[in-house]
C-alpha cells in the first residue's frame, strides 16, 4: 500500500500537459484555462487620466496654494469623460476634468474639486480659486503605468474567471486560446447498478456514482463523458474500455477494483497492454485505487483511474488523487493539488491510525477562524446519504488515532 501523498506525486507525475491550443470566443470562455501568454496590444491606462474629479492644473501655478493665499486659475474647458481635450492648459490655466477623463496637454497635476472654489456663473471660461498645494502629479494616472504594449498581460495557464475576463476583454482579445478540455470517460461496474428511473429489484441499486463523478469532473475543468453502467463481466469490461479509449484523454471507472470474485479491471487493463501503476493507497476510505496508463496511440497515453466502488470511496478518492490530475490534464500552471487548510475540529476525531483517513463534513468559517463540522450519522463507506452537504475532508495522519475535539487538524477544501 502506497503512502498517500506518495500517490499523490506519482500520479501527477504521469499527467502530461496539455499541448493543443483551441480559440473560444471571449464570452464563452470562463472556466478555461489560457493557452498562450497574452501580450498587451495596448498601453493601460492608454493615455494619461485622471483618477477624480476635479481641475488639471500645472503644479508650477498651484505650489503655494492655501486657503489664505488661494491661487485664481482660469479655466479653458470641462472634459467629460470619453472626449478628447480640445485645448491646451497654458500658464494661469485650469480645465474642469471628471474621473477618467483624458488629462490636456500642460496639465500635469490633478486638484481635487473639494479643495476648490469656482468664481464666476459655472459656463465656460470661469474661473476657479484652488485652496491647497497638491503633490506634483497627485491623481494622474500615467499612460502605460499599469502595463506597456507588448508586456504579458496573464501567463499562460491561467484559468479564466471574472477578473481575467475583464482583462481579456479591456485588451479587445475577443477569440481567447485556451487548451481543449480534458474528456474524461465514466464508466460503472456492477451487475447490481441500475438507472435512477428503473424499478428496483431485490440486490440492485442505482448508478449514484455516476452522476456524482460527472458533476465532479466537470468542477475539476474537465468535459465528462458518462458511459453508463459496465456490467461485471470481462468482455462487456474489456469492450466498453476500449470504447473509451476511443472517446477519451482519461477513463474513471468506479467498482471492481477490489480482491472479490468479480472483480475484473486490473486484470482487464492487463490484458489491454495497459502498464498499472498504482494498485492500492494507505487511505480510508479507498484503498483499492487503481491508475494505469495505455500506451499513446499518437496523442499522448491515455490515463486510468479505478476507484472503488463504494459511493464515498469513489468521491473521496476522486477528490484526493483524480481531480488533482485532470486539474494538472487541463492545463492550469499551478494549484493542482488539494487546498489543506488548518481548522479547529468541533467533534473528536477518531481513526485506525494505519491509514490516512479522511473524515467528512463542513468547514465553516468563523470570525475565531476555520472549524471542522464532522458530519452526522455514520462514517462509513457505504453510507452516502451524510455526505450531503459535504464541503471538506478533515485529514487524520498515518499514526494518528485521535484528534480532540478543539485542536487543529488539516481539511481538504472540496468544493461547495
Ligand atoms: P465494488 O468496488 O465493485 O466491490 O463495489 C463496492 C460497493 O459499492 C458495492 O456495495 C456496490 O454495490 C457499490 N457500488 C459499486 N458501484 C456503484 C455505483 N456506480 N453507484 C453506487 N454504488 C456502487
Ligand atoms: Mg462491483
Amino acid at each position: 500500500m502506497l503512502p498517500a501523498a506518495e500517490a499523490e506525486a506519482k500520479i501527477l507525475a504521469l499527467v502530461p500537459r496539455p499541448t493543443e491550443v483551441e480559440q473560444v470566443p471571449l464570452d464563452a470562455c470562463v472556466g478555461r484555462i489560457l493557452a498562450n501568454a497574452i501580450p498587451s496590444p495596448l498601453d493601460f491606462p492608454h493615455w494619461d487620466n485622471s483618477a477624480m474629479d476635479g481641475y488639471a492644473v500645472r503644479y508650477e501655478d498651484v505650489r503655494e496654494a492655501s486657503a489664505e493665499q488661494p491661487k485664481l486659475l482660469t479655466l479653458t474647458e470641462t472634459i467629460p469623460a470619453g472626449r478628447s481635450p480640445t485645448l491646451p492648459v497654458g500658464p494661469g490655466q485650469a480645465a474642469r476634468i471628471l474621473t477618467g477623463s483624458m488629462l490636456p496637454v500642460g496639465a500635469d497635476t490633478i486638484v481635487i474639486q473639494e479643495v476648490t472654489q469656482r468664481e464666476g456663473d459655472g459656463i465656460q471660461g470661469d474661473r476657479v480659486l484652488v485652496l491647497e498645494t497638491p503633490e506634483p502629479q497627485q491623481f494622474v494616472r500615467h499612460r502605460g503605468s499599469f502595463c506597456r504594449t507588448g508586456e504579458a498581460l496573464m501567463a499562460t495557464g491561467m484559468a479564466i474567471g471574472g477578473p481575467e475576463l475583464a482583462v481579456l476583454a479591456a485588451a479587445q482579445c475577443i477569440q481567447v486560446p485556451v487548451f481543449p478540455r480534458p474528456r474524461v470517460a465514466i464508466l460503472s461496474t456492477g451487475d447490481e447498478l441500475v438507472m435512477p428511473d428503473a424499478p428496483l429489484q431485490p440486490g440492485q441499486i442505482v448508478d449514484s456514482n455516476q452522476y456524482a463523478l460527472a458533476a465532479l469532473v466537470r468542477q475539476a475543468g474537465a468535459m465528462p463523458l458518462p458511459l453508463g453502467i459496465v456490467p461485471d463481466r470481462p468482455q462487456a469490461l474489456r469492450a466498453a474500455i476500449q470504447s473509451a479509449l476511443a472517446q477519451a484523454d482519461v477513463i474513471v471507472s468506479s467498482g471492481g477494483v477490489s480482491v472479490g470474485d468479480y472483480d475484473y479491471v486490473d486484470d482487464i487493463l492487463a490484458e489491454l497492454g495497459a502498464r498499472l501503476h498504482i494498485h492500492s493507497v494507505a487511505v480510508k476510505p479507498g484503498k483499492p485505487l487503481t491508475v494505469a496508463t495505455f500506451p499513446a496511440a499518437g496523442g499522448t497515453a491515455p490515463l486510468y483511474f479505478g476507484l472503488p466502488g463504494n459511493p464515498v470511496s469513489a468521491l473521496v478518492t476522486f477528490w484526493r488523487f483524480v481531480a488533482p490530475a485532470l486539474r494538472k490534464r487541463s492545463g492550469l500552471a499551478t494549484g493542482w493539488g488539494p487546498t489543506f487548510v488548518p481548522a479547529t475540529t468541533r467533534a473528536a476525531l477518531k481513526a485506525g491510525g494505519q491509514r490516512e483517513t479522511y473524515l467528512w463534513g463542513r468547514l465553516e468559517t468563523t470570525p475565531q477562524g476555520c472549524e471542522f463540522v464532522l458530519a452526522g450519522g455514520g462514517h462509513n463507506s457505504g453510507n452516502l446519504i451524510n455526505l450531503a452537504g459535504t464541503n471538506a475532508l478533515a485529514v487524520v495522519p498515518v499514526g494518528t488515532t485521535l484528534i480532540e475535539a478543539g485542536a487543529t487538524v488539516a481539511v481538504i477544501v472540496v468544493g461547495a
